[in-house]
């Protein structure tokens, strides 16, 4: 059978398991020999023990445990061509000419320029007789298609990465305990959400915890945002309402490109309304935990709908990124999505807002 490797990279979300569960299992069942690369990029360049076969039971019970069993890494040496190319003679020893690659976009890159320079590596390989005349030419192709695992849903293409609802629902768990300790003191709560430069996190949990205040890096709020908070939060005050919810991204900006901060906010608070003013800043409980419902199909229908893509892949295929249009799993270029993805994190940059959202379209 086709030799078939999974592997997860960067970091790391809930409903990896049930993805790298799918694809060992619907790999079997296609009749390819599957294997683990271990600690992503790292273990795909040390080979030996990193690189293991799988078997149907070896992913048993994992589909409802957080993170990834597997094993998630950032690699220096994947970033230098000469990491890549001991990274393409480990495959090639095995007989892998299919990656599963489970990352967000940085991973996603990496794992592009590795197909691109498939056959240079092929080559300089034969050359140095690190590989044989006959690995040489039954592994001259390498199909990937990759899988976005992020908390963040910050990925262009598909309308949620697997991770996002399950750090969704830790987010409300927290927002819904604290709302209760707020309530008894008629505190004001701020809570610093992950999300890196994609307020979907905090604006999803902020309507769904009736927040009084949001603050995110899609829409920097005007320059006179400390009276407009202050005036939103008093009014709330005086209709009866015992405590105020503020939720902050952790890449909120002001318009001028600088970060607004958890602390800044509640600094204003303080000075101007004299309200006692606690920070909350949750940071890994957002990854941790078990996944929910949702990141388990998520990650069972993406893992084996890669397959079913690498196997139906040609040499002439173009890397593939499964992704969720509309509750269907498509096939996009992985290329095309990995800089859509670049042009948003640019548009920011450039303070351009209305180009990032418009750019992003519906995740
Ligand atoms: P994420 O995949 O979550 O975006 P990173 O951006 O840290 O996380 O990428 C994870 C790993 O992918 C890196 O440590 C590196 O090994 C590899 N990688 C990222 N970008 C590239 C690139 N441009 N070229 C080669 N490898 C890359």
């Amino acid at each position: 059978g086709k030799g078939l490797a999974v592997f997860t990279s960067g970091g790391d979300s809930q409903g990896m398991n049930a993805a790298v569960r799918a694809v060992v299992r619907m790999g079997i069942y296609l009749g390819c020999k599957v294997f683990f690369i271990k600690e992503g990029y790292q273990g795909m360049i040390d080979g030996g023990e990193y690189i293991v076969e799988a078997n149907w039971s070896s992913v048993s019970s994992i589909i409802h445990k957080g993170g990834t069993v597997i094993g998630s890494a950032r690699c220096k040496e994947f970033m230098e061509k000469l990491g890549r190319r001991k990274a393409a003679k480990n495959l090639i020893m095995r007989g892998i000419t299919n990656l599963v690659v489970i990352g967000g976009d940085g991973s996603l890159t990496g794992a592009n320029m590795f197909r691109q320079e498939w056959s240079e590596h092929v080559e300089s390989l034969r050359e140095s007789g690190e590989i044989t005349e006959e690995q040489y030419k039954k592994f001259n192709y390498l199909h990937i298609a990759g899988l976005v695992g992020s908390i963040d849903n910050d990925f262009c293409g598909t309308d949620m990465t697997i991770g996002t609802d399950s750090a969704l629902h830790r987010i409300q768990e927290a927002i819904d305990a604290i709302v209760s300790t707020a309530y008894s003191h008629q505190r004001t709560f701020i809570l610093e959400v992950m999300g890196r430069h994609c307020g979907y996190l905090a604006l999803v949990s902020a309507l769904t915890s009736e927040a009084d205040y949001v603050f995110i890096p899609e829409m920097p709020p005007p320059h006179d945002w400390p009276e407009k908070l202050c005036k939103k939060l008093d009014q709330e005050r005086i209709a009866g309402q015992r405590l105020n919810i503020i939720i902050v991204s952790e890449g909120a900006v002001d318009r001028e490109g600088h970060p607004i901060t958890a602390e800044q906010v509640k600094k204003v608070v303080v000075d101007k309304l004299k309200q006692d003013t606690r920070i909350t800043v949750l940071g890994h409980v957002q990854r941790g935990g078990s996944p929910s419902a949702f990141d388990r199909v998520l990650g069972c229908r993406m893992g084996a709908e890669a397959v079913m893509a690498l196997m139906e892949a040609t040499p002439e295929t173009d890397a593939c990124v499964i992704s969720l249009d509309g509750n269907q799993a498509v096939r996009l270029n992985l290329m095309d999505c990995v800089n859509k993805t670049k042009a948003v994190a640019k548009a920011m940059a450039d303070k351009e807002w209305d180009l990032a959202v418009q750019l992003r379209g519906r995740s």
